[in-house]
């Protein structure tokens, strides 16, 4: 999904995607991206951690490797002396930030020295694990820093309101959002309704999202058992924003036509439901319009 080569090997790039990166995932950064003499130091960060007690710090020699390009992984030749290495800079644990992955052998090596109580702890943040995070909502600003052609494939999650809100299969509860990243037309939108045929108007009883097959199949089954008709739309669909736009028109037409009356319930639940895809549609809020938005909400009307 991401090209980790769309990042130069030069100028330190990596390193202060690592650093801009671990920041966002609540890491203090102790010291900027710096290659010493000997080329082992990366980054120095620190985290609180909370014990039943307390609350301590643990420190972390963050070793940064782009290999993307070459396509190699992180052998432990690449990664020389690490027990002195965090002994110099007084760190507690060591984190592998790589664009590719690390090795077994140097999997290995890591694990014994934890085993063997020679390193506290370590984590290895490899291309799979960092494209994970980096495609939930919240970090869209640092991929469109950093990973601009990806950006433009990938349509990361962006939050509208202060949390994310996940799209969920009614049936299965499937983040249907989620799902997204890994495949399209694989889930609807329903609307399932009683038909008044007579004065042709649809009495909505529910608007629900779910995966297609299996979920809806089950779920349609049971909406035709009480009586009800069921319309969908496919969300792949609705995540193009004249599609949305056009979902939401076409919603408050009918409305307005009397076409469709909706129960309190299934008018809240199209609501949370627009408000969902919304994260998948609409672009970035900065902060100063976060800003603003609370400064207009606080106004009486
Ligand atoms: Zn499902």
């Amino acid at each position: 999904m991401l090209d980790f080569t769309e990042l130069t090997y030069k100028d330190d790039t990596w390193e202060l995607f690592a650093r801009d990166f671990l920041r966002e995932r609540g890491f203090f950064i102790e010291s900027p991206p710096d290659r010493g003499p000997d080329g082992g130091k990366d980054l120095l960060v620190t985290e609180q951690l909370s014990g039943n007690l307390n609350k301590y710090r643990f420190r972390w020699l963050v070793s940064c490797k782009h290999y993307a390009t070459r396509g190699a992984s992180v052998s432990e030749k690449d990664e020389p002396n690490i027990l002195e290495r965090l002994s110099s800079f007084k760190a507690d644990g060591f984190i592998g930030f790589y664009s590719t992955l690390a090795s077994s052998g140097l999997n290995n090596r890591l694990n014994s020295l934890r085993n063997e109580k020679k390193i506290k702890d370590y984590a290895i943040f490899d291309h799979k694990m960092i494209e994970n995070l980096l495609v939930t909502v919240g970090y869209s600003h640092l991929l469109m820093r950093y990973f601009p052609k990806s950006y433009e494939i990938v349509k990361p999650l962006h939050l509208v309101s202060d949390k994310y809100e996940p799209l969920t299969c009614k049936k299965c509860g499937k983040d249907l959002l989620m799902a997204l990243f890994k495949s399209n037309y694989n889930a609807n939108i329903c609307c399932a309704y009683k038909w008044d045929s007579e004065k042709n108007i649809n009495y909505i009883q529910d608007v629900y999202c779910c995966c297609k097959l299996e979920c809806d199949h089950a779920l349609e089954t049971a909406d035709s058992r009480a009586g009800l008709m069921t319309d969908w739309n496919d969300i792949s669909d609705l995540v193009i924003p004249i599609e949305f736009l056009r979902y939401i028109f076409a919603t408050i037409n009918r409305m307005r036509e009397g076409r469709d009356i909706y129960t309190d319930e299934a008018f809240k639940k199209n609501k949370m439901i627009l408000a969902a895809l919304a994260q998948k549609v609409l672009r970035a809020t900065t902060k100063e319009e976060r800003e603003r938005h609370k400064e207009l909400s606080s106004l009486p009307f």
